[in-house]
């Protein structure tokens, strides 16, 4: 990362330890902070729409007058049933949010003082967030675009294309007008096909978007979804050309494969989607961590909840 945009993130104002407790170290100022992400114009009955409820003390339950439907504060969310304190939870996101690498559930499990498997679940809980976040937002402007493999050799000479036992995933870097990296999306494919990249341009590039890539023959796939395609070919000797139409996907490369494996003792290939979510939300907002954990509520208030079962399925492909 160039030397005056890393000043800028990095000196940035942060959220400290103390302005979390300051703002969310009680039960009544996490649930305050949550009712007013989930209905900023007061409560609405998710049945009916009418606003008019009452509140049953004892069961924590908002009762809608109309249809006397019942919803919970989290009722619906990726916090349903939850028997933690919304603490813990705050705790846990600001922590995950604002990591500089990975937060692994181990780490998580000694950090709150909650079990391991209640730490995993939450660490999954939250990166689900992130994912279902993550994949609603479409990269824009000049692409970078290259594929990689998680559990292969390093990134460079790509020995290990086609290799079994190793999960393919696609690298996307935006570019801005000054040429620095901007957004970036990292998905994981079912295989280096031209199906397979015309299904995940679709998805997550704008069709205005001029992608280059290296000479892989699936790229070309991308102009299926209306985007332009540059192919450079690296093959024959570095060039700078070549070299600086992929630097910051490199870059970003190296960084995921990094932090990724300093923070994760072993990621299962089943759930490498959402740890590599978890590396581009934090990227992607990298701009403001002071928003980070209010936008991460909002956001998990709209996921809906993931019982255990699912949450250790192995996930779709991005
Ligand atoms: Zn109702």
């Amino acid at each position: 990362m160039g030397a005056v945009m890393k000043n800028k993130i990095q000196f940035q104002k942060g959220y400290s330890i103390k302005e979390l407790f300051d703002n969310y170290g009680t039960e009544t100022q996490c649930r305050d902070a949550l009712f007013l992400w989930r209905w900023p114009e007061g409560y609405v009955c998710e049945e009916c729409g009418d606003r008019h409820h009452c509140l049953l003390r004892s069961r924590a339950l908002y009762q809608c007058n109309r249809c006397h439907h019942q919803a919970s504060l989290i009722s619906g969310t990726i916090f349903a049933s939850t028997k933690l304190p919304l603490t813990t939870w705050f705790l846990a996101i600001y922590l995950i949010t604002q990591a500089k690498t990975g937060l692994s559930a181990l780490a998580l499990h000694r950090q709150l003082g909650v079990s391991y498997n209640t730490a995993w679940s939450m660490k999954h809980k939250i990166m689900q967030v992130m994912k279902e976040q993550d994949d609603r937002n479409v990269l824009t402007g000049v692409i970078q675009l290259d594929d990689v493999y998680w559990g292969g050799e390093i990134h460079g000479e790509k020995p290990g294309r086609g290799s079994p036992n190793k999960t393919p995933f696609v690298a996307a870097v935006s570019a801005n007008d000054q040429g620095r990296p901007h957004k970036m999306n990292m998905n994981v494919v079912a295989g280096f096909r031209l199906s397979e990249i015309e299904r995940w341009a679709k998805r997550h590039l704008d069709p205005s978007c001029s992608v280059v890539s290296d000479g892989l023959a699936c790229f070309a796939a991308v102009k299926e979804s209306g985007c332009e395609h540059t192919k450079i070919v690296t093959g024959g000797g570095p060039s700078c050309v070549s070299l600086e139409a992929f630097t910051w996907v490199n870059t970003m490369i190296g960084n995921v494969k990094r932090s990724m494996g300093g923070a994760y003792h072993a990621i299962s290939h089943r759930h490498l989607p959402r740890y590599l979510s978890e590396f581009c939300y934090r990227f992607n907002r990298r701009f403001d961590l002071t928003k980070m954990l209010p936008r991460f509520c909002i956001a998990a208030l709209r996921t809906p909840p993931m019982p255990l079962r699912l949450l250790k399925l192995a996930e779709a492909y991005g």
